[in-house]
């Protein structure tokens, strides 16, 4: 399995930060034509290799694997480069954005964003065995609270969360922000506003995903999501899409795909299709009386934010038949061969 780990490259010296600015902008004239320019000669190789086609505006640099090297002193972390006219390369310190994982580096890369540089290290190692699991934990993605998690056994709720309600409190607050500061034309601070808040959801994104997938280890579960399809159905048209545009679902998703995957955790992806209108105890169809209470017409009222994820939780077992739960084999969702670490922007 691969992982690549962003690393932003901190506190070059000046001398360190001249070599890379001329190595990088030397193979950007190397591409664009210009054959003559010094670059280290596996650099130069390298990027005939991967860019046969110039067509991108900026390029970044590709490291050999064999050339690269990585190591720890003390608290920090050491990348050596190798560049043009230094033998041995340049060594810089590396600020990588989660722990670097057990394993082999491979070839890796060097992008520029703005005036920074960060290594993109790729990392070779084996996938941890894939779990079978004793319990169900399933998560609702709905609208009052972007993840409700039902911990599923032997028929009945064993614990529920709701997770991740402060997000429409920062979306509120930063929508209202962005309006004063249009309003007195401060377009520039209004840019700057956008990252910070999605810093700050992504915080939140990592603190709900970590959650649940410490929850599904501790207690030996199955991660069985709905879809995105269920909030369709949840929600039409206009309300709809300022939801979905206001609730990264998506990236929730890959949070909590990526940090199960690490763990062994199978992960179910299921259509959510018509869970929260069908009654979980009869099977249905009712309706949301208001926000927090469903309706059913034979069961009667009850909590509407769990209905979605009990529904889910017995479908998937459902699907799993009569095989009992710890026997049952699995595909995880996540059998990609690469994977990218997701992350919060470049901060
Ligand atoms: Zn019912």
């Amino acid at each position: 399995m691969k992982l690549t780990i962003q690393a932003g490259i901190v506190g070059l010296t000046r001398r360190k930060k001249e070599i890379l600015d001329r190595e990088y902008t030397n193979l950007q004239r190397f591409l664009s034509g210009d054959k003559t320019v010094p670059l280290y000669s596996a650099n130069k190789q390298q990027a005939i290799r991967y860019y046969k086609k110039v067509k991108q505006k900026e390029y970044p640099l590709s490291l050999r694997n064999d050339l690269i090297n990585l190591k720890r002193a003390k608290a920090f972390w050491f990348l050596k480069i190798p560049v043009y006219g230094v033998r041995g390369g340049i060594k810089v310190p590396v600020k990588p954005h989660r722990e670097f994982p057990q394993g082999k580096l491979c070839e890796s890369k060097i992008v520029k964003r703005k005036d920074r540089y960060i290594a993109m290290l790729t990392f070779e190692f084996d996938a941890p065995p894939v779990r079978r699991c004793s319990s169900i934990l399933a998560v609702d993605l709905g609208e009052r609270f972007p993840a409700t998690a039902v911990l599923w056994q032997n028929g009945t709720v064993m614990k529920a969360q709701f997770l991740g309600k402060e997000i429409r409190g920062v979306r509120r607050h930063y929508a209202w922000l962005r309006r004063r500061l249009q309003e007195r034309g401060l377009t520039q601070v209004v840019k700057r506003v956008g990252s910070k808040e999605r810093r700050v959801v992504n915080t939140i994104l990592h603190r709900v995903s970590k959650w649940i997938v410490s929850f599904a280890l501790a207690t030996n579960s199955y991660i069985v999501l709905g879809d995105l399809k269920g909030i369709r159905k949840q929600v039409k048209g206009k309300r709809l899409n300022r939801i979905v545009s206001n609730m990264p679902y998506f990236r929730l998703t890959k949070m909590i795909e990526y940090k199960a995957m690490l763990e062994g955790i199978p992960v179910i992806t299921i259509s959510e299709a018509y869970s929260s209108t069908i009654c979980h105890i009869c099977g249905r169809e009712g309706k949301r009386k208001t926000q927090g209470l469903f309706l059913c017409p034979y069961c009667g009222e009850y909590n509407a934010d769990l209905n979605g994820a009990i529904n889910i939780a017995k479908r998937f077992e459902r699907s799993l038949g009569y095989m009992p739960l710890d026997g049952a084999v699995c595909e995880p969702a996540h059998n990609q061969p690469m994977l990218e670490a997701p992350c919060d922007s470049e901060g």
